[in-house]
């Protein structure tokens, strides 16, 4: 096939696609933030360099926010020269970040095929919280979360995960060991964690490690839907704090509020939970439960959660629910929100109300919703549900 000489304009582009194309047509390079520090050190010895080296790499990345392996002054030239052609080390490109009145900021990181995701920071006196986002979009479908009404498209890179943080930390010019600004990641972002195990697994890692950012374990807390056989897996290899999303306290209810409750119900789930702290002593699990009004915060449902929190050393978190365009829920009342924590106070568990932030922004629980070309058609259906129209199943 012939090609048509192009229009000069149209040559600039031209070249720079086949330029694309020729990137593309190259094996891909490794990212180092695909890595943990035991996989950059492999990396480093099939390179045929030392693994030592790979933690002063590691040093300069995530200690000092530097990506340009010409200005790592403790190595050599020519090793310089030879990691720039072997790795490279690129974070998510942020296509726009915005700050709350109330300091919590936002960052819409950009995805290949016209996807975006999001995470938040959300600073508080004594510590400093980012919120990182696990898949583009989800495939659960609880109906209070506007992820859920996204679909779902695919799971993030652990590059993407690690590099949410990396983006954040040096917005924040965050040093492990000296007064940092963020001490706590939560991945309550957009997507189910353990969804996407193996990349979520080594972001973490590289969370909690010294030579990354040095985050204590209990500080990076995984929150989940509720998927046992997984939350078995995370017990045997990642020692960090476990969130689970309850949001209602019988199989009835929560099977209507998150479909995957059908599968997982609420024992096998408690169990899984208990299996969990039986691994590391003096561990709670955080139970995640979103108040929704008229739906799940009437007093029966209060004594009902007592009675299963005191099957595993727990904690509640309430959350005023947090709206969005299209939703039929609306938020429980404070007075309400505050009569159901203080019958669980009286019982003896012990229960928070998570203060709502960034909401002027959008970036508050539930309500990122980034952008997700969804493969699912869950979009689709969520649209026709708001027009009123009937679901066609086909
Ligand atoms: N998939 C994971 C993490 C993402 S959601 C999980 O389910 O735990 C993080 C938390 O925000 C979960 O507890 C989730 O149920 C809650 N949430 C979702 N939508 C919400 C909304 N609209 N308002 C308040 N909380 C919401």
């Amino acid at each position: 096939m012939t090609a048509a000489v192009p229009a000069p304009a149209a040559r600039v582009s031209a070249a720079a696609a086949a330029r694309a194309a020729a990137a593309a047509a190259a094996p891909a390079r490794p990212n180092l933030f695909d890595h943990d520090r035991n996989g950059l050190r492999a990396l480093f010895v099939q390179l045929g360099e030392q693994p030592w080296r790979a933690d002063q790499v590691m040093k300069w990345v995530y200690h000092r926010h530097v990506t340009d392996f010409a200005q790592m002054s403790d190595i050599g030239k020519a090793l310089q020269h030879k990691l720039a052609q072997s790795i490279d080390i690129v974070p998510p490109n942020t296509i726009f970040e915005k700050q709350a009145s109330d300091g919590t900021h936002k960052w819409l990181l950009g995805m290949d095929g016209g996807n975006a995701i999001e995470a938040v920071f959300i600073p508080e006196t004594s510590r400093g919280t980012l919120c990182v986002s696990s898949q583009v979009g989800c495939a659960l479908a609880c109906q209070f979360c506007s992820t859920g009404a996204q679909g779902f498209n695919r799971n993030l890179s652990a590059a993407e995960i690690t590099g949410q943080v990396w983006i954040a930390a040096r917005h924040l010019g965050n040093v492990p060991h000296h007064q940092r600004k963020l001490t706590n990641v939560v991945m309550m972002g957009m997507g189910e964690p353990l969804l996407n195990f193996d990349n979520v697994v080594t972001a973490m890692s590289v969370m909690r490690d010294d030579l990354g950012f040095g985050l204590a374990n209990k500080r990076v807390t995984l929150s989940t839907a509720g998927l046992v056989p997984m939350i078995d897996r995370l017990g045997e290899v990642a020692d960090v704090s476990l969130a689970v999303s309850l949001h209602a306290p019988n199989d009835e209810l929560r099977s209507e509020l998150m479909p995957i409750n059908r599968k997982y119900p609420i024992q096998a789930l408690l169990d899984a939970c208990v299996r969990y702290t039986q691994r590391r002593p003096r561990t709670t699990i955080t139970f995640e439960y979103t108040m929704l009004k008229g739906v799940n915060d009437q007093p029966a449902h209060a004594r009902q959660l007592i009675k299963l929190m005191r099957k595993v050393p727990s904690k509640v978190n309430l959350i005023p629910f947090n709206s969005f365009h299209g939703t039929q829920f609306e938020r429980s009342d404070e007075t309400v929100i505050r009569a159901f924590q203080k019958l669980l106070l009286d019982a003896g568990v012990l229960t928070m109300v998570r203060r709502t932030r960034g909401d002027d922004i959008d970036a508050a629980c539930g309500q990122l919703k980034g952008q997700v070309v969804d493969r699912t058609r869950r979009q689709q259906e969520f649209r026709r549900r708001l027009e009123g129209g009937a679901v066609d199943a086909a």
